[in-house]
């Protein structure tokens, strides 16, 4: 299988290179030369396997022949092996039609551990067969921060640094990555958003010298491996309602648009999906793009739901390639202006073929904690804000679809105590195997929002 960039100017790469760079040279993304598929009988067969079977399944056809198949399943197998439901992603019923794929039984009670897990292993087995070591620079929203952590911590041929934005992320979620004291971890206080954060990374991933120096990579969504790991959930859930047989839909709370991008993978792989709402906060570029047909960025506002703070949605580049029909030189063209400009117009055509499998909600603060309050009220369940987005975005969009719809429930919501508890006056209840996290010492660096002042700092700590 080989990798293209969707602006158009690279050559093409095999699935490890792919991984390795995170963004291609043009500074577009790596997409599939073209998506593989599996038949319906191939997707009835996922019925009642393990999870990291269908994870090997998926994974493999992406990866071509450049992993032993017997690695690929070991590697699954250890990853999902840290999750501690048996089920890895359970699906629960929630109400009439509506039901709730749990994707935060991993190490740091975010859904960005599924895919991270994953990558942590195929980077190491990677770079120790080639030899090489590598330097990550993280920029997080909050939860790909402290997934990276706990999946990279400790590993002989990564050292990591991770960028959050100072202030404006939960404690619990700023110590999963602060408490981890392991030599070739580095975290990062920024003085500004996440999109700052992103801007920094991007800038960086583009400096060939620092690439080079360090061996410079990135863990976010831009890196292909992450997508395509939480393709496999979309294919557990379904099959666990009845597809191929029958359709289902997702609600999905959104921001980089990683997750679901994902979706529309696992739907061009050949998994009957009916549709896909994309859930905002009230930084709605997403779900506004859906509806009005132009991508414009707005001014990032802070939220209940801070992993969604996001007016810049990376993976958003990559649906637009595909729905121009994989034109590089126009995707090219939207994005440069889009970066000068800060918005775009979607052609038309393009816009159509969107709209064929997303819609879009924005869901605002009050709807956001009423939403937290009602399902407690109806199911006895505490769900996180994000995980709330997307409940009232399946409320607000049922008209859309009859298929069931799967809302992606993408934190625990311990992850977000303070949040939860104003809302509905209960401090859920954190899982024993992070409760540690308490009482131990923090680390980090506050730097500000500026690239060659965090590049000079990756650089010493790569080479110190
Ligand atoms: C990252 C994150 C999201 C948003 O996922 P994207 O792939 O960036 O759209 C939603 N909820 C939580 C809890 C997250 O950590």
């Amino acid at each position: 299988m080989r990798y293209v960039s969707t602006r158009g100017e690279s050559p093409s790469v095999g699935f490890i290179d792919a991984v390795l760079a995170g963004l291609a040279p043009d500074g577009g993304l790596y997409v599939p030369q073209e998506w593989p598929t599996f038949s319906r009988d191939e997707i009835a067969a996922f019925a009642g396997k393990p999870y990291h079977h269908v994870a090997t399944e998926v994974l493999s056809r992406f990866v071509g022949d450049e992993i032993a198949r017997e690695t690929l399943a070991e590697m699954c197998a250890e990853a999902y092996a840290t999750f501690t439901h048996a089920a890895v992603v359970p699906v629960r019923q929630l109400s009439a039609g509506g039901f709730m794929a749990e994707l935060f039984h991993g190490p740091s009670l975010a859904f960005k551990d599924v895919a991270m897990q994953l990558l942590a292993r195929l980077s190491d087995h990677v770079l120790g067969q080639q030899n090489r070591t590598q330097t990550i620079l993280c920029a997080t929203s909050g939860d790909t921060g402290g997934a990276a952590v706990e999946a990279f911590r400790g590993q002989a041929n990564t050292k990591i640094v991770v960028m959050f934005p100072d202030g404006r992320i939960s404690e619990v979620q700023r110590r999963f990555m602060t408490t981890a004291d392991e030599d070739n971890v580095r975290c990062v206080a920024v003085a500004g958003d996440f999109d700052d954060c992103q801007a920094i990374l991007k800038t960086s991933l583009q400096d060939a010298a620092l690439k080079q120096a360090v061996g410079l990579s990135a863990v976010n969504s831009i890196n292909f491996a992450r997508i395509v790991a939480q393709s496999v959930y979309y294919f557990t859930s379904a099959v666990a309602l009845g597809a191929p047989h029958r359709e289902v839909a997702f609600a999905v709370p959104s921001g980089n648009f990683g997750d679901g991008f994902a979706g529309f993978v696992a739907k061009r792989m050949g998994l009957p999906i009916a549709r896909i709402i994309i859930a905002t906060n009230s930084n709605d570029i997403l779900a506004r793009a859906f509806e009005d047909g132009r991508y414009v960025r707005g001014v990032t506002a802070p939220t209940q739901s801070p992993a969604m703070d996001i007016q810049s949605a990376s993976n958003f580049e990559r649906l637009y390639f595909e729905c121009v029909r994989r034109d590089g030189v126009e995707t090219a063209r939207a994005f440069a202006a889009f970066a000068e400009t800060g918005g775009m117009d979607i052609p038309p055509q393009a816009l159509a073929a969107m709209r064929e499998t997303f819609t879009g909600v924005s869901v605002n603060e009050g709807e956001t904690a009423r939403t937290i309050v009602a399902t407690l009220r109806e199911t006895g369940e505490l769900i996180d804000p994000h995980t709330a987005v997307a409940v009232a975005g399946m409320q607000r969009a049922r008209g859309v679809t009859d298929a069931p719809i799967v809302v992606l429930s993408t934190a625990h919501p311990a992850k977000f105590p303070d949040t939860v508890a104003a809302a509905t006056g209960e401090t859920p209840i954190m899982p024993r195997t992070a409760s540690h996290l308490a009482g131990k010492d923090e680390r980090f660096d506050r730097l500000p929002a500026d690239a060659d002042t965090i590049k000079a700092y990756v650089m010493a700590f790569a080479e110190g």
